[in-house]
């Protein structure tokens, strides 16, 4: 004499609910017929997407699907997207084998340049992409990363600067020059290393006449060879002081003073 009223097998074709058959396990003791549809002891369910759960069928019944696919059974998030794997980040504490793709909380994902961050799935599907790699400055201009002065800007993650933040780092550049920059400036690609354009650097012979007395506290590496400003030499020939605009002593071939050239 059977213990139950309804078997799980006549309450899933009585229900039109064959899945729930599909989903009983084999392995499970009792067959479809032999277990009480409101029954509450533990039984094997493998979904066609191949998740197995143990759970009660009274549980099963009352949900209807198995819970990694979702009322859908469309399969978990990772089957549904294995395009989107790449992204998944192992941080992560659940497996996206075993989550819905409508899964609610949000999950840290990861490109392949080292970015992390932490957002929904149904949002991340629908951007696709990396937020940062699209902000991000050594993205931008991949080359820069050779000036990036690691040590001077200790404790920052070179992958998480802003392609278009107005913060300072330090550089350094080919010819070993130290400068200060922000992203937004070396964005405009003709900004590169001050010091490498500088009156000073172009122009050794002319700003050896430099005279730092009078120039306060300026050198010719604070100029550009094209500066409009006037400054103070000295003329290496007769040691007179003048002035000069920083352009006409870089384009001017000899080095002579308004006193000498007479
Ligand atoms: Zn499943
Ligand atoms: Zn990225
Ligand atoms: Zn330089
Ligand atoms: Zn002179």
């Amino acid at each position: 004499m059977r213990k139950f009223k309804m078997s799980l097998d006549e309450y899933a074709r009585t229900n039109n609910q064959p899945k729930l058959l599909d989903e009983y396990a084999d392995t499970n003791t009792n067959s479809p017929s032999e277990i009480g549809c409101n029954s509450t002891v533990t039984v094997t369910w493998i979904c066609a997407h191949g998740h197995t759960e143990t759970e009660s069928v009274q549980k099963r019944i009352r949900r209807g699907y198995c819970s990694v696919c979702g009322p859908k059974s469309s399969g978990s998030f990772a089957q549904l997207h294995p395009d989107m794997l790449k992204y998944w980040s192992k941080k992560n504490t659940v497996s996206p084998y075993e989550i819905p793709p409508n899964y609610s909380q949000p999950v840290l994902w990861e490109c392949p340049e080292g970015h992390s961050w932490e957002r929904k799935i149904t949002i991340q599907l629908s951007v696709k992409s990396c937020p940062l790699c699209k902000s991000s400055l050594f993205v931008q201009l991949p080359d820069l990363l050779d000036e990036w002065d690691a040590e001077a800007n200790k404790g920052i993650d070179p992958n998480s600067v802003y392609a278009y933040s107005n913060t300072a780092y330090m550089w350094k550049c080919k010819n070993g020059h130290s400068y200060s920059a922000t992203p937004a400036q070396l964005m405009r690609r003709s900004y590169r290393c001050p010091v490498c354009e500088s009156f000073g650097y172009l122009f050794p012979d002319a700003a050896a006449e430099w005279n730092y007395d009078k120039n306060e506290a300026k050198t010719p590496f604070d100029f550009t060879a094209n500066s409009q400003k006037n400054a103070w030499f000295i003329c290496a020939e007769c040691g007179s002081e003048y002035t000069s605009k920083i352009a006409n002593r870089a384009r001017r071939k000899s080095s002579k003073c308004p006193c000498c050239s007479k």
